[in-house]
């Protein structure tokens, strides 16, 4: 079967042999009530109420939401509004470590009979997508379609992220733990783990762990970003096109996040919830690139001290990876569920922007095979008609089309924008 297109990126994977350093307790952290894709939660907690690890601090009605829960045991010192990443706000619980990390009184595993409990309880773990997606993760367990696959992207196809592979290297009991629970109770017959090749040692250990399962596959996908993309990964592994406006379920596929496997069966295990992100901490600008483990709502500053940033160097700073992560605008802003990574770079020469030469090369490199500079104008137009009839709404945002760019066209960054305008009609 024919792959689809993308680009060859240097990998800069220099963390992949760091293994999970779980750094001191930060003396406060701040948590979003907004970590994930759908609802906000509202807060469940008042000033200066005690809490505890895992005590759940915020929820909402919706379903398309997740939970939200304490990563530290102390007292809640401020209930703020606090302005995301995206510009956007919400509001965000302000803990004050009591140190000792108590864990919450009524927390123990999960016990289920059934996939309505068992959907339930990963629901209750306030579990979503830990690939930077924020998916809530139940919601993905609850399709209209019998699934025939699940999927595992494990493709961590981003330049300097090793999270995924460094969890898969760690946790790969966990991992396969995790798919077999889940395969049973939602009575899905197959596995795909889609691995990019450039991670051998995880292939390895994931392959022996699985222990020729005739139900699990480890694919060994070929380094071409954006091979971790949902569309990218299901068309490589299945073939099955999902089409504009479908989900994943619509082709009868499930697709998780390994990271978000593992989390799982740790829940399942202990009933701790998800409290606690692991990330890796790299660029230029970063002495000590590391893999650390945090509470969720540590400031990143502290994450980046440990790193050795050299922060009067750092002149870009993204949550995730290079190519699809969001700039960020300050360092005092707190690790969430989401961040898979922060990187710190120095000063690049700023490109000079000029007018399109039609060459062609943005065509040449989409995966979905769009039109990068009709998109572009028809949204300097405001078209929506054209926009649609471009089927915009399909571009992943993957960066591609910039990435090739000779005359450094700020495509993605138009079409990001045109996604927007294309929601708020
Ligand atoms: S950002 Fe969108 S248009 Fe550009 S290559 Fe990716 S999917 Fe295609
Ligand atoms: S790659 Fe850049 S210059 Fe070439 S056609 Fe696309 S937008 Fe124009």
């Amino acid at each position: 079967m024919r792959k689809l297109k993308g680009i060859r990126l240097a990998h800069e994977k220099r963390t992949a042999e760091s293994a999970f350093v779980t750094l001191p307790l930060p003396q406060k952290v701040l948590i979003p009530m907004s970590m994930h894709m759908g609802a906000p939660c509202e807060p469940l907690v008042k000033l200066k109420q005690q809490v505890s690890v895992g005590e759940c601090i915020g929820a909402s009605d919706a379903f398309f939401s997740a939970d939200i829960h304490a990563s530290v045991s102390g007292t809640v010192t401020a209930i703020t509004d606090y302005r995301m990443p995206n510009g956007n706000y919400c509001k965000a619980v302000e803990i004050t470590s009591d140190g000792l990390q108590t864990p919450y009184s009524e927390l123990k595993p999960p016990v289920y009979t059934n996939r309505e409990e068992y959907i339930a309880a990963v629901r209750r773990s306030g579990a979503v997508g830990l690939g930077g997606a924020g998916f809530p993760t139940h919601f993905k367990l609850t399709p209209k379609n019998k699934i025939e696959y699940l999927i595992i992207n494990a493709a961590e196809c981003e330049p300097y992220i090793t999270s995924d592979d460094r969890t898969m290297k760690e946790k790969q009991q966990e991992i396969i733990s995790s798919i077999r629970r889940m395969m049973k109770m939602l009575e899905i017959p197959e596995c795909y783990i889609g691995v990019e090749g450039n991670k051998p040692e995880a292939i390895r250990i994931l392959t022996e762990c699985a222990d020729a399962d005739p139900a699990i596959t480890i694919v060994t996908l070929p380094p071409i970003y954006p091979q971790g993309a949902e569309k990218v990964l299901i068309y490589n592994i299945t073939g099955r096109i999902v089409a504009e406006g479908q989900l994943p379920s619509d082709q009868g596929v499930i697709v998780l996040n390994v990271s978000t496997m593992a989390f799982l069966e740790e829940y399942f295990r202990t009933g701790m919830p998800l409290v606690s992100r692991s990330l890796t901490i790299d660029g230029d600008a970063v002495d000590r690139p590391c893999n650390v483990t945090v509470p969720v709502g540590t400031s990143m500053r502290e994450v980046l001290e440990y790193a050795k940033c050299r922060f009067d160097d750092v002149s870009r700073l993204i949550g995730g990876g290079p190519m699809m992560g969001l700039g960020l605008p300050e360092y005092d802003m707190p690790i969430t569920k989401t961040n898979n990574a922060i990187l710190a770079f120095t000063m690049d020469k700023p490109a000079t922007v000029t007018a399109c030469i039609r060459c062609g090369r943005c065509l040449n490199v989409c995966p979905l095979n769009l039109m990068p500079t009709s998109m572009e104008q028809a949204y300097r137009k405001r078209d929506k008609a054209e926009l649609e009839a471009l089927h915009m709404n399909l571009c992943m945002l993957c960066g591609c089309c910039s990435y090739v760019c000779p005359a450094n066209r700020p495509l993605v960054e138009s079409h990001r924008l045109a996604k927007d305008f294309l929601r708020s009609k």
